[in-house]
């Protein structure tokens, strides 16, 4: 066969048009990529040598990776299952997914300098253009006699011919671009750059991706004694990459030291987590993960520039750092990760969007963390309070938000400071404590503990031996109010209309009091016109002359941080 010259079809070059001349900044992936694809071609290969005949069986699969500097070279070789000269034309010469190329388009002249491009659309192997100006590859297929070479300088098409090699598989090889302007391709045939990203990128790869490094090793005397402090430099090829990721680890054999040793390489703290949760799930939907709770809570944790999200891997590649689809918002300061084999994500990365699977492996995490916080409530009270000061406004923010949708699974994780108690209590320990007579949950909204406990309505409130739930956050009352109830106690604000504690000789009393003081009334209410709705006697003072109430709608501090709020 003599040497074919091809033309891209539209679609692929106008792909491959916005990849050379790429808005995109993040250029190292194409590693990724190509690794991924030459472990995917392994496993192909691997699969199909258990299933058919004549296809030998193997334990020597191997990815390797070499730089020749001088020419500006970086190969990827794999010994999987090759490309027949139709596999290549079809699979390499053409983009399958038009998907990608449409998002793409909308997007064209649009700042994508900070989309995750490839991580959300992965084009997959075009992405070695982004760092090369020419492409090579070398395949031999099991199912064909020939070996055949594809060669594209990108823009116009590409080449096809036959050429000679011996062994099944695929090799790839880039001449990698020139540095220019503030682009600095220089590094990608660095040896260091290059383990760098494969640790970053394919550490949990699943076969050995290696290459050649020099290495020192102590110089040897005649009779083959060590000589202190002289070293030969040899040359070995070397793997580089961890191949059995810690999940993949049986859980009983990880330690809790060796968890937190993982938390803090891959999410860059200094300190412990508080807690980890470890998750296998087989069935209809296959996960793993490892969530962490941090021990402190970010210092932007509540700033825009925060990003939620947890790290995805599918089958051992590294997908996305930041999945922000795994993490409901009020749980927005957990890390962790997680990997599934279900997760097709081999060409198109936008289904991950509206992926349903997510969805489901989300809904199923959330369920599971706040599982473990009720046992760390209930065994572990204080490493619960510990959580509750760095992460409690979360999980009010979580049972307000969304209309109070997840109001019933997390009341129960909600702590509250009271006037009576030193230790904060919950919801339902408040209830148990109740008095038999008392109807309703009392709260008071006020800056601290003691202006609570020194305000006028405290009075009645106090000789009943009613408890009163503390608000300081601004949020507790927005939480209370779509709460609206717990147990089928209604929650009460002690700044607000009348406690209607009292028994009806006392109202009779009252009754009276008022019509006697009508005049009195009226004078007072006239004299203080504009500044008060209204002047009653009242039955919830004990020891206070006078105190100001707030209507039946908002309380005091709800009105206060509306007039904040802007709008
Ligand atoms: P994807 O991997 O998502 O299918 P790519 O653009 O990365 O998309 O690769 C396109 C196709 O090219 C692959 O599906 C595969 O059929 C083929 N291919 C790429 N690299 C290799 C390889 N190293 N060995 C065999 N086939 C490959
Ligand atoms: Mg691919």
């Amino acid at each position: 066969m003599s040497k074919k010259n091809i033309e891209f079809k539209t679609e692929s070059k106008r792909l491959l048009d916005l990849m050379i001349h790429s808005i995109y900044t993040n250029k190292e992936i194409f590693l990724r990529e190509l690794i991924s694809n030459a472990s995917d071609a392994i496993d192909k290969y691997h699969f199909k040598s258990l299933t058919e005949e004549g296809l030998e069986n193997r334990n020597d699969y191997e990815i390797h990776i070499d730089i020749d500097k001088k020419h500006r070279l970086l190969t990827i070789t794999d010994n999987g299952i090759g490309m027949t000269y139709d596999e290549l034309i079809d699979n390499i010469g053409t983009i399958a997914k038009s998907g990608t190329l449409e998002f793409l388009k909308t997007m064209k002249g649009k700042d994508l300098k900070n989309t995750d491009l490839i991580g959300q659309f992965g084009v997959g192997f075009y992405s070695a253009f982004m760092v090369s100006d020419k492409v090579e590859v070398v395949t031999k297929s099991p199912f064909s006699d020939k070996a055949y070479k594809w060669v594209s300088s990108g823009e116009e098409g590409y080449s096809v011919e036959e050429t000679q090699k011996d062994s099944i598989g695929t090799e790839i090889t880039l001449k990698i671009r020139k540095n220019h302007d503030d682009e600095n391709y220089d590094e990608f045939l660095e040896d260091y750059k290059i383990e760098q990203l494969v640790k970053k990128y394919s550490n949990y790869v699943r076969y050995p991706i290696t290459m050649e490094k020099e290495r020192e090793v102590p110089k040897l005397d005649d009779e083959g004694n060590e000589i202190e402090d002289k070293f030969d430099t040899i040359v070995e090829n070397q793997t580089l990459n961890e191949m059995t990721p810690i999940w993949e680890k049986n859980k009983s054999q990880v330690t809790d030291e060796e968890l937190n040793e993982f938390y803090k390489n891959q999410y860059y703290d200094y300190t412990d987590p508080l807690l980890n949760i470890w998750t296998n799930v087989e069935g209809k939907l296959t996960y793993k993960s490892i969530i962490y709770i941090p021990a402190k809570a970010p210092a932007n944790l509540y700033s825009e520039k925060y990003e939620k999200g947890l790290q995805l891997y599918a089958k051992g590649v590294f997908i996305m750092d930041k999945c922000k689809e795994l993490v409901p918002d009020y749980l927005r300061f957990i890390k962790g990760m997680v990997v599934s084999p279900d997760l097709n994500l081999n060409i198109s990365r936008e289904i991950l969007q509206k992926n349903t699977q997510l969805t489901k492996i989300q809904q199923n995490l959330e369920k599971k963390i706040v599982k473990r916080l009720e046992k760390l409530l209930e065994n572990e009270r204080e490493t619960y309070i510990k959580f509750w000061k760095e992460f409690g406004v979360n999980i009010k923010y979580g049972v307000y938000d969304n209309f109070g949708l997840n109001k019933d699974l997390l009341q129960d994780l909600v702590l509250f400071e009271t006037v009576n108690e030193d230790a904060y209590i919950t919801l339902n320990e408040y209830v148990e404590k109740m008095p038999k007579d008392q109807k309703e949950i009392y709260f008071g909204s006020a800056n601290s503990k003691s202006a609570i406990k020194a305000s006028p309505q405290m009075d009645r409130l106090k000789s009943k031996g009613y408890d009163v739930l503390v608000l300081t956050d601004e949020i507790d009352e927005f939480m209370l109010s779509i709460m609206n109830e717990y147990k089928k106690f209604k929650f009460k604000s002690i700044n607000q209309g009348d406690l209607d504690l009292v028994d009806e000789s006392e109202k009779e009393t009252i009754k009276k009091q008022e019509t006697e003081n009508k005049d009195l009334l009226e004078k007072i209410k006239e004299s203080l016109k504009g500044q008060v709705d209204d002047v009653k006697l009242s039955t919830r003072l004990t020891d206070s002359p006078v105190c100001l109430v707030s209507g039946e709608g908002m309380s005091f501090e709800m009105e206060k941080l509306m007039e904040q709020m802007p709008g």
